[in-house]
């Protein structure tokens, strides 16, 4: 960088009298002379940035891989497991992916532009995989009568199938706090509830960052998530403790840098739509 025209600024600033410091308020800029260097130039950046069309009424953006636009289940099919994976399982699920054993045509149901969640027939998975991701969908789970805590609208959002967002009816739903809509399942509550009633249309806006191993598959940097819940930040740059763990603790397994997206299937006809992905 051609440092001279801020030495000269430099000089402009410490060549003002101490008079008109000392009068007080800030002394004003000469801009004849700053105006023959144009110092403020050094800090400009100029590079293309793409322009992107933003979607309208929460449809996707121009440049996004939409996995779901309320026809077909083409981008998606059915995983080897059931409701998904937790961490002890996670060695058989990428051995599983890899083999791409067990692995069949998406069985769930598209009613009125929406999935329905499985029920017992186990998690689907996106057909494409992804690492670092700005992820969109929107969720919505029915009213059920008698059913409460994680037994109400049960599904989650596996990242890399793996890394589980909850999906829960927390509206007026006690259940624990790090188990309900919008906390990474049993590593993060939510920064707050931002929730809404049982048969309405909610949302999630990620941003995600895949975890990066050394080729001898030890952990560089964690996953990192942000969560945006019907538009409130409530996951803010969030560090993964590793794969989601029903029982015991979350501990980093080593994977591939691009995995499938996994819906849960936890026996609730959980409602999906306008489901779409920004790789990042
Ligand atoms: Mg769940």
């Amino acid at each position: 960088m051609n440092i001279s025209p801020l030495r000269q600024l430099v000089s402009i600033l410490l060549g003002l009298s101490a008079s008109s410091l000392i009068a007080g308020g800030l002394p004003p800029l000469d801009w004849d002379e700053l105006s023959q260097t144009n110092p403020w130039q050094y800090t400009e950046i100029y590079r293309e940035v793409p322009v992107v069309t933003p979607g309208e009424q929460g449809s996707a953006p121009s440049d996004a891989v939409v996995l779901f636009d309320g026809t077909d289940l083409s981008a998606w099919q059915k995983t080897p497991f059931g409701e998904g994976v937790a961490v002890d399982r996670t060695e058989y699920y990428l051995k599983q992916y890899e083999e791409g054993s067990g692995w069949a045509p998406a069985a769930w149901k598209v009613e009125g532009g929406a999935i329905v969640a499985g029920q017992k027939q186990g998690a689907i998975a996106s057909r494409r995989a992804f690492g670092d991701m700005q992820l969109h969908l929107e969720w919505k789970v029915p009213v059920l009568d008698g059913k409460d805590g994680q037994e109400y609208g049960n599904s989650g959002v596996f990242l890399m199938g793996m890394y589980e967002v909850q999906v829960l009816n927390s509206y007026q739903n006690e259940t624990y706090s790090n188990g309900q809509a919008a906390s990474i399942y049993k590593q993060h509550e939510p920064l707050v509830n931002a929730s809404r009633a049982p048969g309405e249309w909610q949302s999630y806006d990620m941003i995600f960052t895949a975890p990066r191993f050394s080729e001898k598959g030890t952990l560089v940097s964690p996953a990192l998530l942000t969560l945006l819940h019907n538009g409130v930040l409530v996951q803010h740059n969030a560090v993964l403790q590793g794969p989601t763990a029903f029982i015991g603790e979350p501990y980093y397994f080593p994977h591939p840098p691009k995995l499938p997206i996994v819906l849960q299937d936890h026996d609730n006809p959980v409602r999906y739509r306008n489901i779409w992905v920004r790789e990042l």
